[in-house]
């Protein structure tokens, strides 16, 4: 059932930051995952502070080098179809495209997408696992067959967001502003890995406030895309994926950045793909050693090893279809 809360909708990021400076409360996007959250009881709040009344937090628009600025409550519909996302960065406009359903895609925000919470089902059930605050990581001996590969430390979920992985490959930095000011952080720094502490999901303190996702000018021969793999063709979170981003001279390739979803507790870089195929033409020989190069060094879990074979599959796939 859902709890009592108050909701209140500040006009501009300033009166927001003073609400939670009063206040506190929790951040409220589209809704779509913190009132799941909320009702589930994994999350308690009095008060949500609505950022849907900001109209400075809306919207894609050009930076004055060539880039593009997300407002952080930019629907993931309207990333999806922003004519200069598609043309210059498709790893983030194939990624917007698979988030969850046409409704939640008009409702949920690029923030919040980067910002939800873990999916793990025993996160999500009756379990005061670690990540609440619990003693036991009840996936590590239980069911895990959606769980990491990679990076699993006490606990063992793999982060839910489709975007972060594609913003994160494509060299994105988030804007945050906060009461001792603004920072930036690199997409591919912002989420928390559970040996750091694993009762956080990212660097945001309760006060911060995600304003917009900054996207520098797409190098000439950017060539880049997201693909996941999901248990069914309909909604769904993450089995598998992988986005590229890879900087062409002619047909070798100059520069990649590489990361995985569904593979780690954040959005996993694999450093390994990336020197696989750095200088290389993307030849049979070359993928095939990206391929193994991805899931080198995996950890799977009693009921996930089949990802080891998903993610050489989605990497050989994927390369072979961004070589043409
Ligand atoms: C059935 C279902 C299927 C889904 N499938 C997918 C999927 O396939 N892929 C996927 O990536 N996601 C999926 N989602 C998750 C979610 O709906 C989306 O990620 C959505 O984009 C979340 O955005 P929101 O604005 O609704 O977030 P909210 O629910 O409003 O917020 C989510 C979290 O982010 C915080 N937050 C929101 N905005 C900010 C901000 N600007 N700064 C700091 N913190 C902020 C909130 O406090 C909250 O903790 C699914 C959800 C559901 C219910
Ligand atoms: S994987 Fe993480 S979220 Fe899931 S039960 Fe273990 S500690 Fe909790």
């Amino acid at each position: 059932m859902l709890p009592k809360f108050s909701t209140i909708r500040p006009s501009s990021i300033t009166n927001a930051l003073a609400v939670l400076d009063e206040k506190g409360g929790r951040l409220h996007g589209g809704g779509t995952d913190l009132i799941g959250c909320l009702r589930d009881g994994v999350l308690s709040a009095e008060t949500l502070v609505s950022l849907g009344a900001i109209e400075d937090l809306k919207g894609v628009a050009a930076t004055s080098g060539g880039g593009l600025r997300l407002g952080a409550m930019t629907t993931i519909a309207e990333i999806a179809g922003d004519d200069a996302v598609n043309a210059r960065f498709t790893a983030l406009a194939d990624a917007a495209r698979v988030v969850a359903s046409p409704q939640l895609r008009n409702q949920g925000t690029i923030g919040g997408n980067l910002c939800q919470k873990p999916r793990c089902w025993y996160y999500r059930g009756d379990f005061h696992c670690l990540r609440k605050g619990g003693e036991l990581c009840y996936a590590y001996a239980g069911e895990n067959q959606l769980h990491c590969i990679f990076g699993g430390e006490l606990c063992f979920m793999v982060h839910p967001s489709d975007t972060a992985p594609a913003l994160a490959a494509l060299g994105a930095t988030c804007r945050i502003s906060g009461p001792s000011g603004d920072r930036s952080v690199p997409v591919e720094k912002l989420h928390v890995p559970p040996s750091v502490d694993p009762q956080r999901e990212t660097v945001l303190d309760d006060d911060e406030i995600i304003t917009e996702i900054v996207l520098t000018a797409a190098p000439s021969g950017l060539r880049s895309s997201y693909r996941k793999v999901r248990s069914r063709n309909a909604w769904d979170f993450a089995v598998a994926g992988v986005a590229l981003a890879l900087v062409f001279d002619g047909d070798t390739v100059r520069s990649a950045r590489v990361f995985l979803s569904a593979a780690a507790p954040v959005p996993w870089r694999a450093s390994g793909v990336e020197k696989a195929v750095t200088g290389k033409v993307l030849d049979a020989d070359t993928i095939a050693a990206a391929a193994a190069a991805a899931v080198e060094g995996a950890e799977p879990l009693s009921g996930n090893a089949y990802k080891i074979e998903l993610f050489k599959g989605l990497v050989t796939e994927q390369l072979e279809a961004i070589s043409g």
